[in-house]
Order: structure tokens, then sequence, then C-alpha cells
């Protein structure tokens, strides 16, 4: 399936928020969206006001890119929250977060969805300790997340544990191992764990048209 990858940070000034897709460089003073806020392209003459389709079109957007999930697979997504019993917007926002790619990052053991994403995807994850390569894959309430034997030992893995530890990122519903390189999901994450600024309730209107 085809992926973005051109410049990420102008996703960024293209949604008018940081996204943090570049991982340590994200909360540093490089991170060039302190500097340049202004959307990519020649600034226009007149900036024309956003209708609520727009607006609705760009929360997707901003949904999908800091997930990095594709159309097809977010379109799907959000056909199981309508099926889950709850608010379907809530719901759509907790299957993001229980899918494997986002629970390595936010386990810091990768310093970015996109890294977490490559650590799963060339086999270095183990969900109950078996290798697990599907970064769609949802995590279950007392599942083990761990890394295989080589990148225990790998100085990225260990800079990124102690960046996220410093910066907060490990996510509340995970128990962590000391070490920060294992853990497990004790509890789903629920709407107060999302702390990205979100209106889910708008990308539920627009797919509900
Ligand atoms: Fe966005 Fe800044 Fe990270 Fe670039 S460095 S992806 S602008 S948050």
């Amino acid at each position: 399936m085809a992926r973005y990858r051109g410049p990420v940070c102008k996703l960024c000034r293209r949604e008018g928020l940081k996204l943090f897709l570049k991982g340590q460089r994200c909360i540093t003073e490089k991170c060039s969206f302190n500097d340049r806020k202004a959307p990519p392209g020649p600034p226009p003459k007149r900036r024309p006001k956003m209708t609520g389709y727009a607006a609705q079109l760009r929360e997707k957007q901003k949904v999908k890119r800091i997930y990095g999930v594709n159309e097809k697979p977010f379109r799907n997504l959000f056909a199981k929250a309508q099926r889950m019993k709850g608010i379907t917007g809530e719901n759509l926002l907790i299957l993001l977060e229980r899918r494997l790619d986002n629970v390595v990052y936010r386990m810091g053991i990768a310093s970015s969805r996109a890294q977490a994403r490559n650590l799963v995807s060339h086999g270095h994850i183990r969900v109950n300790g078996k290798r697990v390569n599907i970064a769609s894959y949802q995590v279950k309430v007392g599942d083990e997340i761990s890394l295989s034997e080589k990148m225990r030992s790998s100085e990225l893995i260990e800079a990124n544990i102690q960046m996220a530890r410093g910066v907060g990122l490990i996510a509340e519903w995970l128990e962590m191992a000391d070490d920060g390189k294992s853990g497990k999901v004790a509890q789903l994450p629920s709407r107060e764990n999302v702390d990205i600024p979100i209106k889910e309730q708008v990308i539920v209107e627009l797919y509900s048209k």
C-alpha cells in the first residue's frame, strides 16, 4: 500500500499542529514548526474561510497522519468502531491507540510511530513471546510486548527509552518492566489517555454523510 514518503514536517504545517512525526527532533529546538507555522505552498492572496466539510476532512487527515494509517484501514477501523458499544468517535481513537505500532511507540521503545512501525514490520517485536510483524495488530488486556533478543542491546532503543521517560511519553495503561524494554497491557486505553487535540466527533460526522 502506498505510504507518504515526502517531508513530514510539511504535514505539521499543513495541519497547524505538531504531529510528532520525527522522533527526538520534535522535542528539540530543531523542530521547524517553532519558526515556520504557515501551511506549505505560496501564501494565498486571501485565505478562504474553511467550510464545515473542509474542516471535517482536515481533522480526518490529521488523525491519519498522527497514527500513520492510510484511508482504507482507517475506514475499516471506523466501521469496527461503529459496531462497538459506546461512542463511535471515542471507540475509533481507542482502536488507533491499541494498534501494535502505537503501543510500541507509547512504550517508549521507538521515538516515533514510523520507527515503531519499522520495528514491528522487521520482526523485532514479540507479543506474548511470539513474533508479530503486523503493525495494525490490536493489543488486548494482558498482552505482554517485548523486544527481540537482538534489539534489547541496541543503543538506539536505550536512547529512545531515556527520551520517552524524560518527556513522560509512556502510556499510563501500560505496565512497563524496570528496564523499559518490555511491558504489559494493564488495561485498555480510554479517551482520556489520548492527549492529542482531536475532535473525533467531526470525523464521525464526515463518515456519516
Ligand atoms: Fe512536526 Fe516538528 Fe516533528 Fe517536524 S520536527 S515532524 S515539524 S513536530
